[in-house]
């Protein structure tokens, strides 16, 4: 005779097998903060790598903080360390300014126009413009960025840029602002950039006047953000592009595919195929030391640790992302997720 406690515990095993929830998905908070506090210790004292100094406020921001964050599809923020300290955003304002310009212009013209593939050089890398006969970049380096900048729509330049920031506030809690001491250390060193809009300018291929692109990607790169108001904008993403703790759709599904499609081609620039191939999330770093992780349906992991590695990633955070990744086996084409497929 099948014992009533025999049932339930069977049904209770397929709903787990069945929901992935064996070993591999941590939903539950504590889990998550267990986790947290096990990654923080171990990474805490590793040293490496070196602050953006090209950008001189960059160079000045203390080198040992190290905050990390995760924010799940349900909303849940779990944080340790220096995830209240705001820093530069940079470059991962580019994966969301990219999501604007879609919405703005349509995917056609924006995939026509910028490029989708990767560059294989680094960020701000002139020869990659060069070395191509229709110069395509793609949305997450510089010059593609700056092309996608020049795409948002407005009346004035001021209020392209106001909508910019209005958009990153929706994805985040509100909160970021722009930080006028990035800002201006940016625009009085900026010269490779501008010269890099002028040619893409000598090209045809900007959409506004080249340096009030320059200007307002230089605005965006200097947004202020922690690691929590990352990790929620990362989260919007994770979650179709519904913010999980206001439920405002600020994304489409269809934008969110694109954004992670070219997270995963050059999230990392030039380091992008070692980045998917070892960790497997699509990722977007900056070089005020900050990098973030989106896990489709699941969660994001922000971190910020100012250090970098020569391509401009930083060391820390690519290390805890990659130890989170194997821990949690998020790996999205690892052996346990493809189950779901
Ligand atoms: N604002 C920086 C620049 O234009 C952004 C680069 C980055 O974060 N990789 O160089």
């Amino acid at each position: 005779m099948i014992k009533k406690h025999n049932v339930l515990f069977f049904a209770l095993l397929i709903v787990l097998i069945s929901t992935n929830g064996f070993a591999n998905w941590i939903s539950n908070p504590r889990d998550i903060k267990q986790a947290l506090n096990d990654v923080y210790r171990e990474y805490k004292d590793k040293k490496g790598g070196k602050n953006a100094d090209y950008i001189p406020e960059l160079a000045k921001v203390d080198p040992t903080l190290f905050g990390i964050a995760i924010v799940t599809v349900n909303g849940d923020i779990q944080s340790i360390g220096d995830a209240d300290v705001p820093f530069a955003i940079e470059s991962i304002s580019k994966p969301f300014i990219y999501a604007l310009a879609l919405h703005d212009n349509g995917e056609k013209i924006v995939t026509e126009k910028v490029g989708l593939n990767a560059t294989g050089h680094s960020f701000n890398s002139v020869m990659a413009i060069e070395e191509k006969q229709d110069h395509l970049q793609n949305p997450l380096v510089n010059a593609g960025a700056i092309q996608i900048t020049s795409l948002i729509k407005g009346k004035t330049s001021h209020e392209k840029w106001q909508r910019a920031l209005d958009f990153i506030k929706k994805l985040s809690d509100g909160n970021p602002y722009l930080g006028k001491s990035v800002y201006q250390s940016e625009m009085a060193t900026n010269q490779h950039n501008r010269g890099i809009a002028e040619l893409l300018d000598s090209y045809g291929m900007m959409a506004s006047d080249p340096l009030d692109a320059v200007d307002r990607y230089t605005k965006a790169c200097s947004i202020m953000i922690t690691a929590r108001q990352l990790a929620l904008m990362g989260a919007t993403l994770a979650n179709q592009g519904v913010n999980p703790q206001t439920h405002q759709r600020v994304i489409s599904s269809k934008e969110v595919q694109d954004v992670l499609s070219e997270m995963v081609i050059n999230g990392l620039y030039e380091n992008s195929g070692i980045w998917f191939w070892t960790v497997g999330i699509p990722a977007k770093s900056g070089v005020g030391g900050g990098i973030l992780a989106v896990v489709p349906g699941k969660m994001a992991i922000a971190v910020f640790s100012p250090p970098l590695d020569k391509a401009g990633n930083s060391v820390r955070a690519q290390q805890v992302i990659k130890e989170i990744s194997q821990r949690w086996n998020l790996h999205l084409l690892g052996n346990k997720n493809m189950n779901r497929i």
